[in-house]
């Protein structure tokens, strides 16, 4: 959710510093709480807890639909390494 609207104003870091990027619901003590959640799975969650919260639906729509850009699902799935694995030489 918008660490703004968050009532922690963000997650926590292992050494207790606030998280810039993640919220309190998604992110404590240095570890993502659903560590397994896909981008879509979490799409779904944060717009159902904003609408919850009383946030308009298009408003959740339009924070969802930017969750899949977040770090934690951009950084990791495809490196170059992976693909010259599946490669024979
Ligand atoms: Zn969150």
């Amino acid at each position: 959710m918008p660490l703004k609207k968050d009532p922690q104003h963000g997650g926590t870091e292992a050494d207790g510093r606030k998280s810039t990027m993640y919220c309190s619901h998604c992110y404590r003590n240095g570890k993502f709480i659903l560590p397994d959640i896909s981008a879509v799975q979490m799409q779904a969650r944060v717009k159902r807890k904003m609408m919850e919260k009383g946030f308009p639906g298009f408003i959740a729509g339009l924070f969802a639909r930017n969750v899949p850009k977040l770090e934690r699902w951009t950084k990791a799935p495809m490196r170059e390494d992976n693909l010259m694995k599946e490669e024979t030489f």
